[in-house]
C-alpha cells in the first residue's frame, strides 16, 4: 500500500511518527516476507525564509528531526543537545532577528542546504540528501520547488498615525515575534501563481491507495499546499480516499495558535468548521473522511450530511502509541470510503 501524507511541523510529525510506527506493526503482525507500506509525506514550505544568509525550511526540518529521533522534545521543536554559540555572535554582529533563535547544530542543517542550493540542487534534490543521512522510513518531498514563503497582510495601528494602517511581514515574523497577536487581514504566498508541485509530489497523490491529511494548521499548512497550482487537481484525479484527520479538539487548538490563521480567514475555530472549509470531495472540495475528536462526537451527524463521513475517535496525540492508534484509525476510515 502507497500512503501520502500532506503534513506541516509539530502536528504532522507527531502524526507522521505514529503512521511509520503502525506501518512497521501492520508488517511485523504480516510476518517474514510482508512488503512494508510505502509513506510520502508532503511537506509545507510556505514557512521556508532567507534568514542570516541561508535558507531555513522549518516544517521539512521538524519532520526531518522527529523521524530521525535528533528532535528535542522537551521544548517541541528543533535539535537535542542544541547549544546557541553562534546565535549569540550573529546577535553582537546584528545579523539575523534577535527573537529568532538559530541553533549551532540547526544551522549545520541549514548551511548544508544553502551549500547544496549554491551548488544548483533543487529544494527536493537538497531535501533527498539531508533524508539519506538517516533510515527515516518514509520519504520527504517539499511540496514546492519555488520560494513560496507566507507574508501575513496585518493591522498595526501603532506603526503610524492612521488606524487602518497595514503592513506586510513574513509569516514567522508574525508568528514567532508577534506570538500571531497582530490582527492578520489575510496570508500571500509569494509567487503562489507560478508555482508547481515538486517533482513527484502530484505523482505521489494520484498513485497513491490512501491520502491522509494530518492535524496540521488547515490555513498555513496544509492551505499553503493546496494553494500550489495543481495540488488540488491532483487530489480531485487521485482514485485514493483522502482522509483528513482535526488539529482542533473541543473547539481549541492543540498546540500553537492556528485559531488565530483560522479567524483571519473567516473560519470557526471547530472540528466540523475546518472539515467543511476543505469540503466534501463530491462537491469539488478535498475531503473523502473526516476525523474528529470524541468531544466532537455531535459532528459526526452534521458532517455526513454534508457528504463528509465522519467518525469521532481519540485525537490527542501524547505519545507514539495513541499517534500510532490515530494513523491506525485514519487507514482504516479510508478502508471504508470510495
Ligand atoms: P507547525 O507547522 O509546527 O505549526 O505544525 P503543523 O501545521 O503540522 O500543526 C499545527 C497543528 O497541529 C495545530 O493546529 C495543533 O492544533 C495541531 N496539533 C498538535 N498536536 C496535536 C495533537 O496531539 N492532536 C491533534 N489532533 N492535533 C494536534
Ligand atoms: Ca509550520
Amino acid at each position: 500500500m502507497r500512503i501520502t501524507v500532506l503534513a506541516g511541523g509539530v502536528g504532522g510529525a507527531r502524526f507522521v511518527r505514529g503512521l511509520r510506527e503502525e506501518v512497521r506493526r501492520r508488517t511485523e503482525a504480516g510476518g517474514p516476507g510482508t512488503t512494508p507500506d510505502e509513506i510520502d509525506v508532503i511537506v509545507n514550505t510556505g514557512d521556508d525564509l532567507w534568514l542570516a544568509g541561508v535558507r531555513l525550511m522549518p516544517d521539512f526540518d521538524s519532520l526531518l528531526y522527529a523521524l530521525a529521533g535528533v528532535n528535542d522534545t522537551e521544548r517541541g521543536w528543533g535539535r537535542a543537545g542544541e547549544t546557541e554559540r553562534v546565535a549569540a555572535e550573529l546577535r553582537e554582529w546584528g545579523v539575523g532577528w534577535p527573537w529568532f533563535t538559530l541553533g549551532d547544530l540547526d544551522l549545520g542543517t541549514h548551511l548544508a542546504r544553502t551549500s547544496w542550493l549554491r551548488d544548483g540542487l533543487t529544494p527536493t534534490e537538497v531535501g533527498d540528501r539531508l533524508q539519506q543521512r538517516w533510515e527515516l522510513g518514509v520519504h520527504l518531498r517539499p511540496a514546492t520547488d519555488t520560494e513560496v514563503d507566507t507574508h501575513v497582510l496585518v493591522r498595526d495601528p501603532e506603526a503610524s498615525e492612521d488606524p487602518d494602517a497595514t503592513r506586510e511581514l513574513h509569516f514567522q515574523e508574525w508568528w514567532t515575534r508577534y506570538r500571531a497577536t497582530l490582527p492578520a487581514i489575510a496570508f500571500r504566498q509569494r509567487n503562489i501563481d507560478r508555482a508547481r508541485p515538486a517533482p513527484g509530489v502530484a505523482e505521489a497523490i494520484e498513485g497513491a491507495d490512501v491520502v491522509l491529511l494530518a492535524p496540521s494548521n488547515p490555513v498555513v499548512s496544509i492551505g499553503t499546499i493546496l494553494a500550489i497550482p495543481g495540488i488540488r487537481e491532483a487530489l480531485a484525479a487521485t482514485g485514493a480516499p483522502v482522509v483528513g484527520v482535526s488539529p482542533i479538539i473541543g473547539g481549541k487548538v492543540v498546540r500553537g495558535m492556528a485559531d488565530a490563521c483560522l479567524t483571519a480567514i473567516g473560519v470557526e475555530t471547530d472540528a466540523a468548521a475546518v472539515a467543511r472549509h476543505y469540503g466534501s470531495r463530491t462537491v469539488g472540495g478535498i475531503l473523502d473522511g473526516w476525523l474528529v475528536d470524541e468531544a466532537d462526537a455531535s459532528a459526526e451527524a452534521v458532517l455526513e450530511a454534508s457528504g463528509i463521513p465522519t467518525r469521532a475517535v481519540p485525537l490527542w496525540m501524547h505519545d507514539l502509541d495513541r499517534s500510532a492508534a490515530l494513523a491506525a484509525d485514519a487507514i482504516d476510515l479510508a478502508a471504508t470510503l470510495r
